[in-house]
């Protein structure tokens, strides 16, 4: 049995910013949501609930000074919201985001010389992956061939400790995957362009990816050699045009790995900036539908917070426990702790559970005598 109780009101305007992420995830399971009845009090209050988080503060501290404001009272001032929506598209639609990523990325390397955490390369029959910490919490990563010395990096938001880890390992880029548009994911684009030539910038056009060279598609594979495929998967949700990037493991004789970008992380979900919980299920589904041995190397180090917030919506989870433990004995230690696996995140990561009835029991989800909810995605679960 569990012990203690939630304080819903409490835990709705305080705990992380996941929230309602979660909340609007697991109305869009219930049929009476799908019905697109409106007229239901509590949608609209989640609706509402959600608008008024949607343009608060960031997924990532980086982003926090720009974006940061209270919340009173649970109530925010339409003109508050209103500033807030112009920051974030002065952050994401201009110069400004820029120059802000800049004085951010100065104050990290300052701050951490070495990275933010320590990290060890995996290696899968000649295939090394190396996480290459960047900012004050973000993760790039390098992708080798080891056979052919070619490299392709995920998410160089920091050109210099990304070409610093090329140089050491001697290989030649050949691509930057990027995930999407946030500076703190794509900063370094243009960059490594510059300095290796013939470098390809893949992702999403409706992104305004910088430096971007090569537009995919939902589901388009692309090749490095015999032995690096990748294939792209279309996840709006946090932005327009998100994308995360599936390391084939048919090709290289092992699991698979999901370079998930802001979309999923260790125990949580990216902020839904530009779309709405529809398409961020949708989105989510997406990577509920991947082999379960699939590795998971997110964009964020926020495995801790995240795994504390799991902790509030499922007290009785003991596989989310036994991660916890390990999490923190990890940090504690500034280890990295990815990757995680699939089958790992669908016991514990709340958004890939939102048929759990532990979660619903937290958010204070209430079944109607006329609502069937064993009709949800019975075939995902
Ligand atoms: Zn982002």
């Amino acid at each position: 049995m569990c012990e203690g109780t939630i304080d819903i009101e409490a835990l709705y305007w305080h705990c992380t910013e996941t929230y309602t992420a979660i909340k609007m995830t697991s109305f869009m399971r219930s049929p009476w949501l799908l019905d697109q009845d409106n007229t239901r009090s509590h949608s609209a209050c989640a609706t509402t609930a959600w608008f008024h988080r949607q343009s608060e503060c960031a997924i990532s501290p980086d982003l926090s000074p720009i974006l940061n404001m209270n919340i009173h009272n649970g109530i925010k001032h339409p003109g508050v919201l209103f500033k807030t929506t112009c920051r974030y598209s002065l952050y994401t639609r201009t110069k400004l985001g820029y120059i802000f990523h800049k004085r951010q990325m100065r104050k990290a390397r300052e701050r951490y010389p070495a990275g933010h955490s320590r990290t060890q390369p995996t290696i899968i029959n000649d295939i090394k992956i190396i996480p290459v910490p960047i900012l004050s919490d973000n993760y790039s990563y390098v992708v080798i061939d080891t056979a052919s010395n070619m490299a392709v990096v995920v998410d160089p938001a920091d050109p210099q400790p990304v070409q610093a880890c090329l140089e050491e390992e001697g290989v030649a880029l050949q691509a930057v995957l990027c995930t999407h548009k946030h500076w703190d994911h794509s900063g370094g684009n243009r960059a490594l362009k510059r300095r290796y030539r013939s470098c390809r910038v893949y992702g999403n056009v409706m992104d305004n990816i910088p430096g971007l060279t090569h537009p995919l598609s939902d589901k388009d594979t692309i090749d490095f050699g015999t032995r690096l495929r990748f294939r792209a998967f279309y996840t709006p949700g946090h932005t327009v045009g998100h994308v995360i990037y599936l390391l084939d493991g048919r090709a290289i004789g092992g699991p698979s790995s999901l370079f998930s970008g802001d979309l999923v992380f260790l125990s949580g979900c990216g902020r839904m900036f530009e779309g709405n919980a529809s398409t961020m299920l949708s989105s989510l589904d997406t990577v509920g539908s991947l082999n379960d041995d699939t590795l998971l190397w997110p964009g964020h180090e926020y495995a801790e917070d995240n795994l504390l917030f799991a902790a509030e919506v499922e007290p009785c989870n003991v596989v989310r426990k036994q991660k916890l433990l390990w999490v923190l004995q990890q940090r504690s230690q500034r280890l990295c702790t990815c990757p995680s696996t699939l089958a790992e995140e669908k016991q514990y990561n709340p958004f890939l559970r939102s048929h759990s009835q532990d979660l619903h029991r937290a958010l204070g989800l209430q079944q109607k005598q006329d609502e069937d909810w064993t009709s949800y995605k019975e075939g995902h679960l």
